[in-house]
């Protein structure tokens, strides 16, 4: 696969067609501000600040924003209509229950992660300076394959943590919502937390010889719109993410809690269809029930 990363960067390949699109379009108007912003960090703040208490700010900011609009359509009426579950709706005590948690999983599991990660920036000297950021479609590209890669560790993970024998003990607190909303989407036993987080980092190491520490916030925040948006409980129309063949969204992930059985994938729906898990899914849909109920 490095090949393909040397491709994309290749002065003869597929970035320059690219590029030349490009040049038919408007400048970034923020350019100048992120570099400014992304130069400041750089200047005042180590590789280690940047890399643990940075990813854990850029992880809570991301992941307030991210789950603002789902979160307010329950204040909005006009929004009913295209929420999934609607007999059941999402109540006050639900969601602090959710947020308590994920206090507790977020400082206590996932921060320690992001420590975790800081040797492997060292070990393979990725870059930190806003000078070496690869171009926007190139950290789109790596993020696709940052995944694909999470999207096939976490079906099979997924998979296993619903066998029987195991799932009482870790996957069942995920399922304590069956009528999901944005916030629990990372609501999960610290174990699960680990286990399926996992697959969030298996990209790393995919591109670490071409890797820039900018992916690692772009990854973030690719991978936090995903989970937010197939558990936000809401199915919006014309949602941008549905332009890709084969994403899953939030009607598919939202099956998943409500049938426990089946679409065990995260991002795209393509091994659900291979081992035909999505089976009860499908049927589900062909029955003409558009909407859970
Ligand atoms: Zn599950
Ligand atoms: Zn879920």
């Amino acid at each position: 696969m490095e090949n393909v990363t040397d491709y994309l960067s290749s002065p003869g390949g597929l970035v320059l067609g690219i590029e030349k699109v490009l040049s038919h379009c408007p400048d970034n108007p923020a350019l100048d501000v992120m570099q400014s912003s992304w130069e400041y960090l750089t200047d005042n703040y180590t590789e280690w600040q940047f890399t643990t208490w940075g990813s854990l700010i850029v992880h809570e900011v991301f992941y307030v924003l991210i789950c603002l609009p789902a979160f307010m359509f329950q204040f909005i009426p006009f929004m009913d209509r295209f929420k999934i579950q609607q007999e059941q709706p999402e109540t006050w005590e639900m969601q602090m229950k959710c947020f308590k948690k994920l206090l507790a999983n977020h400082f206590v599991i996932q921060f320690p992660l992001f420590f975790g990660v800081y040797p492997f920036m060292r070990m393979y000297g990725i870059d930190y300076h806003w000078n070496t950021m690869p171009r926007w479609y190139i950290l789109a590209a790596q993020c696709f394959m940052c995944a694909v890669l999470e999207d096939t560790w976490h079906y099979f993970a997924h998979r296993f943590a619903h066998d029987k024998r195991v799932y009482k003990y870790v996957h069942k607190i995920h399922h304590h919502f069956r009528a999901p909303f944005g916030m629990t989407a990372e609501y999960a036993h610290w174990m699960e937390t680990i286990g399926l987080g996992i697959g969030f980092f298996l990209g790393f190491g995919l591109l670490r010889n071409s890797m820039h520490f900018s992916l690692m916030w772009a990854w973030v925040f690719a991978r936090l719109l995903e989970t937010i948006d197939v558990h936000s409980g809401y199915d919006i129309p014309f949602h941008p993410f549905h332009l890709f063949p084969f994403y899953a969204g939030a009607r598919f992930h939202d099956f998943h809690h409500y049938n426990f059985i089946g679409n065990y994938g995260s991002t795209f729906t393509w091994w659900d269809w291979a081992f035909g898990t999505d089976k009860q899914y499908k049927e589900f849909i062909a029955k003409g029930s558009k909407k859970v109920q």
